[in-house]
């Protein structure tokens, strides 16, 4: 594993855990603070957890993103086949662009329109 890429993910995991941290102690106040003594804790759990999963999916968007522009799966990281469909005349269907990993399942269709396509 490349050492940047190690470091991105070090950098989201502080980043999951001190939210989820913040947010513990938020929900357990606010519910508190409403009367729900017994069920603080709890329901400072369920905000951390709900915070926690919507950082890493994040995380998980941006690696996307990053692998796709340098045109790699972002599972596997093998290169990606590109097959470019071009729009049909009249705007009947618009141009797309089919990513594919060879190596697994891994498959993306972007719309894409390039400069031979119909206009
Ligand atoms: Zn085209
Ligand atoms: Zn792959």
């Amino acid at each position: 594993m490349p050492t940047s890429r190690y470091a991105a993910m070090l950098a989201w995991g502080a980043l999951i855990v001190l939210a989820a941290a913040a947010w513990f102690v938020t929900g357990t106040r606010i519910s508190a603070r409403l009367g729900f003594d017994a069920a603080a804790p709890g329901v400072g759990v369920i905000v951390a957890v709900a915070v926690a999963v919507t950082i890493w999916r994040w995380g998980r968007a941006d690696h996307d993103a990053i692998a796709l522009e340098r045109g790699a799966c972002p599972r596997c990281g093998a290169g990606l086949a590109r097959r470019h469909e071009h729009a049909l005349p009249g705007m009947r269907r618009e141009g797309m662009l089919e990513l594919r990993c060879p190596d697994c399942a891994f498959e993306r269709i972007e719309p894409l329109t390039c400069d031979r396509c119909a206009t």
